[in-house]
């Protein structure tokens, strides 16, 4: 099924996990795709694994650097001659517990998952196309679930999940749908017991797991898939929460 046949996709993170899932979802369903990512190497495999009949065209730009931003959008629609689809994947996760927080800790996460989310959504914005443009930003369930440890990087993804929704009724005149996805756990490199820092209680992992397990990244790819297809032509300004059920 060619579902994104002729649609020009910008995305970042798509040197590994849920972002390289992403865009091997949307090139195999025909779209052309511009992965962005810090990791030369990791695009280099995503664009590797791609079997068409779709593209994916690669840069490496760094989602917390203001230039970088501007270069690669514009790289994008030079590339693929338009925008169509904004897919914010790109993240880090950071554990700590709250005796140990920095100020350079806050800063690096909000810098890269909100402050990137939202630089990437205020330059594609222009380019996207009235009633058919989609933004899909990755948030997670952290923002909404406390789990210790967690505390900047909920607080970073709570923030992009109201920047999202702010956004969507703010673009809603132009028929433009901003959709948050939010992942539970998912068994990628960003996440998992190495993560914390030594000396910690990792029992909490047991906590957040869903009763269906670790989410492949391909699950998290399906649902990121459907919020930008045109079956989602009515959904803007809604969480789409996808946590296996932790929560129940
Ligand atoms: P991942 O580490 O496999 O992929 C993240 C990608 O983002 C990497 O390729 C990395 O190089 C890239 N990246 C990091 N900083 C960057 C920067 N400054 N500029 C450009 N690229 C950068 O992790 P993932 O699990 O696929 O995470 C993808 C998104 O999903 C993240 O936003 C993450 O917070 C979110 N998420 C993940 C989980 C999970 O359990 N894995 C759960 C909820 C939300």
């Amino acid at each position: 099924m060619n579902r994104f046949e002729g649609t020009k996709v910008l995305l970042t993170g798509g040197g590994s996990g849920i972002g390289r899932a992403t865009a091997l979802r949307l090139a195999a369903e025909g779209a052309a795709v511009f992965a962005v990512d810090l990791s030369g190497a990791g695009l280099a495999e995503t664009a590797a694994a791609s079997c068409g009949p779709g593209r994916i065209a690669t840069r490496v730009a760094d989602v917390a650097d203001e230039d970088a931003v501007v270069d690669a959008v514009r790289a994008a629609a030079d590339e693929l001659g338009g925008l169509d689809v904004l897919v914010n994947v790109a993240g880090i996760h950071r554990t700590t517990p709250i005796d140990r927080l920095t100020v350079a800790d806050l800063h690096q996460l909000f810098t890269v998952n909100a402050v990137g989310t939202a630089l990437y959504c205020r330059e594609a914005l222009p380019l996207l196309p009235d009633r058919t443009g989609v933004v899909v930003n990755v948030a997670s369930s952290a923002a909404a679930h406390g789990n210790p440890y967690m505390t900047a990087y909920a607080a970073s993804k709570g923030a992009v999940l109201g920047f999202s929704l702010s956004l969507a009724a703010e673009v809603a005149h132009r028929g433009i749908r901003v959709v948050p996805v939010s992942p539970g756990s998912v068994a990628t490199p960003l996440a998992g017991p190495h993560v914390l820092p030594p000396g910690l209680d990792v029992s909490y992992f047991g906590r957040i797991r869903s009763p269906f397990g670790a989410a492949e990244p391909e699950q998290i790819a399906g649902v990121i898939a459907f919020a930008a297809s045109r079956d989602a032509g009515y959904l803007t300004g809604a969480e789409l929460r996808v946590d296996g059920g932790s929560h129940i």
